[in-house]
């Protein structure tokens, strides 16, 4: 039987209209959240999704402005812009778009980042909330997949998850937040033995490799929810045959742009899987919405909101 297809982009949608009311009545109380973008230099794909945020503050009602640094900006130069966006009142949450240039000391630039404002949630200090379980930011998209999980009825308590990738941004969060939802964790990468042996035992598999179609059905055990989080572009059309032949769908968006997103979990997984995230339209509209949610709550952790107390 198919697999379940879990919904992102409704699910997405539900979060951003949950978010405008909070925001509606914030701002009415005199609070209007804010966040600040800093985006330097030309990356296309960077400028693509700062623009998706913005818009998404816009649609929220969240005050959201854009610092646009040059390419050649040094690290002294972000550290100091970072320091004004910490001391000012009304910026709730400052987001540095990553990659930064090669001249610039990214680890140095997002410690400097006030952890009460650091709505990517990537600053050694939210990490350890997250690991002890305290009130704190916790990386979007990460925090989107307990969304789908959660919003999607599908059992965490007890279940068998494997994480595949490590990575802090994805991989180690989405462990993270699972053991503090009472999973049975194990996380995969690079130097697992029998990846497709370990995958089987899932009842939820997250897939956070950067790898097109790695996961098939091999990797599945049948009725599992498989959670992919890659974003890989297919150019080439010996590669997108490999994954899309006899889909019209993928072949009418292949023929327009050029090229076509895929997931790090093969199409084929469907038949396998009891419920799944396709992509596009799976994880990634939730890792904006969180951002949303992330800087609401950032606002009102600042402000000492009792039900994100740390005693
Ligand atoms: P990353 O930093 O490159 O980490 C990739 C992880 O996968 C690493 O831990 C790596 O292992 C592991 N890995 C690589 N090849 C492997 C293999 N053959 N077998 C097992 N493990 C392997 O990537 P990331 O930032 O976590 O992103 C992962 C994917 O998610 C990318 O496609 C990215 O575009 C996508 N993504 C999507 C969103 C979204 O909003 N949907 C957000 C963020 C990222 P080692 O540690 O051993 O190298």
């Amino acid at each position: 039987m198919a697999a379940i297809i879990l919904d992102g982009t409704r699910i997405a949608s539900e979060i951003r209209g949950e978010v405008a009311a909070e925001v509606k009545s914030m701002t009415s109380a005199g609070i209007r959240p804010g966040l600040s973008v800093v985006l330097v230099g030309h990356n296309p794909a960077s400028e693509a999704y700062v623009r998706g945020k913005v818009r998404a503050c816009e649609e929220v009602g969240i005050y959201s402005e854009k610092h646009t640094p040059s390419e050649m900006a040094t690290t002294d130069e972000l550290l100091g812009l970072i320091a004004d966006l910490n001391r000012r009142e009304e910026i709730d949450g400052i987001l540095v778009q990553l990659p930064l240039p090669k001249q610039v000391d990214s680890k140095k630039v997002l410690m400097a980042v006030d952890p009460a404002k650091d709505v990517d949630g990537f600053h050694p200090m939210n990490v350890g909330f997250l690991s002890t379980q305290r009130p704190g930011l916790v990386p979007c998209t990460p925090a989107g997949i307990m969304e789908i999980l959660r919003r999607s009825s599908i059992a965490i308590a007890g279940q068998e998850a494997v994480v595949v990738g490590r990575s802090d941004i994805v991989g180690k969060p989405t462990a993270m937040l699972l053991i503090n939802a009472n999973a049975t964790v194990t996380v995969c990468h690079s130097k697992t033995h029998d990846l497709p042996g370990v995958c089987r035992r899932a009842d939820i598999l997250v897939a956070a490799i950067g790898r097109p179609g790695m996961i098939t059905r091999e990797f599945v055990k049948p009725g599992a929810t498989v959670i992919d989080v890659g974003m890989n572009t297919i150019k080439d059309r010996a590669e997108f045959e490999q994954f899309f032949a006899g889909n019209r769908k993928r072949e009418e968006v292949f023929r327009t742009k050029g090229s076509t997103l895929i997931g790090d979990v093969h199409p084929e997984v469907a038949e396998v899987a009891g419920a799944i995230t396709p992509v596009p339209g799976g994880v990634g509209p939730l890792t904006v919405a969180m951002l949303m949610a992330n800087t609401v709550r950032a606002a009102k952790m600042r402000r000492g909101v009792p039900e994100f107390s740390r005693a």
